[in-house]
């Protein structure tokens, strides 16, 4: 399968990149057809998405994970909703079925609220078929699997382990830690994974309170204990030093490790 970082800033966009978004495809081996999957569609990610789609067309995608419901992961939902509604293939008469959309629970109410939808309609209903995570109980969408792993954040929140067919045959696990600080679900979540795609908002030196999110170093932590063979660290907000959470990050784990890029694709 192939992850494509679409957008890598934590808690807001940044100058370079949209929020939290993963493209993650894979070629069905049943049926030859490819999959597309995003994890997180944050603020802003909906715009260089189209870049990584047939057509640029938004309403290619197979289905929508979402961690959880702040805005830096949810937000461009209400784009993706518009793009299906009223997009090409809605003006071709083309029906489609909605498309899974994958989150904590109340995203249906959450997301028509952030588009100002009447409370009294429908909502995103006819766009989106939603389904409520259910800690650790496994979600198949085409070739993927995705178990959604209960993690820490003031909100309800959940890993993503993702497994999928490997590229050179056999099967690959992508480990996204969504928001979270450190906690007994991450060790789950991410052990002997191909990849750990983690949060690692900021420096560790900062005096900011715990439960929220990871520091670069307690990332690397996790990633030690996991074993996991290689670390992709994103979510740094905006005004982090990048190189020190990087850094702090190898200075706990000694595989491969590097920052998520915007437009970088990584095979597994
Ligand atoms: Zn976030
Ligand atoms: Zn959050």
């Amino acid at each position: 399968m192939r992850l494509t970082v679409i957008g890598s800033s934590g808690s807001v966009p940044g100058p370079d990149s949209p929020a939290s978004c993963y493209l993650l495809e894979a070629d069905d081996p049943a049926d030859g057809r490819t999959w597309r999957v995003v994890l997180d569609l944050g603020s802003g990610a909906s715009g260089p998405l189209q870049r990584h789609l047939p057509g640029g067309d938004l309403t290619a995608l197979d289905a929508v994970l979402l961690s959880h419901l702040h805005a830096d992961h949810c937000l461009d939902t209400t784009a993706l909703y518009v793009a299906i509604k009223y997009g090409p293939a809605a003006h071709r008469g083309e029906p489609r079925d909605p498309v899974p959309l994958w989150a904590p629970t109340g995203a249906a109410e959450r997301l028509a609220r952030a588009y100002d939808l009447p409370e009294d309609g429908p909502g995103m209903t006819e766009q989106y078929a939603f389904g409520a995570w259910v800690d650790r109980q496994p979600v198949a969408v085409g070739p993927f699997t995705a178990e959604p792993v209960l993690v820490e954040h003031p909100v309800e929140a959940y890993g993503l382990r993702v497994t999928g067919p490997a590229e050179g045959g056999g099967t690959a696990v992508l480990a996204y830690t969504g928001d979270t600080d450190d906690c007994p679900g991450l060790d789950h979540l991410a052990a002997d994974a191909d990849l750990l795609l983690t949060e690692a908002s900021f420096t560790d030196d900062l005096p900011f309170e715990r439960g929220i999110h990871l520091s670069g170093a307690r990332a690397g932590d996790v990633a030690a204990r996991a074993r996991v063979r290689a670390v992709l660290a994103t979510h740094l907000t905006p005004w982090a030093d990048a190189d020190a959470v990087l850094a702090e990050v190898r200075s706990r784990f000694d595989g491969p490790a590097d920052l998520a890029r915007p437009g970088a694709v990584h095979h597994l």
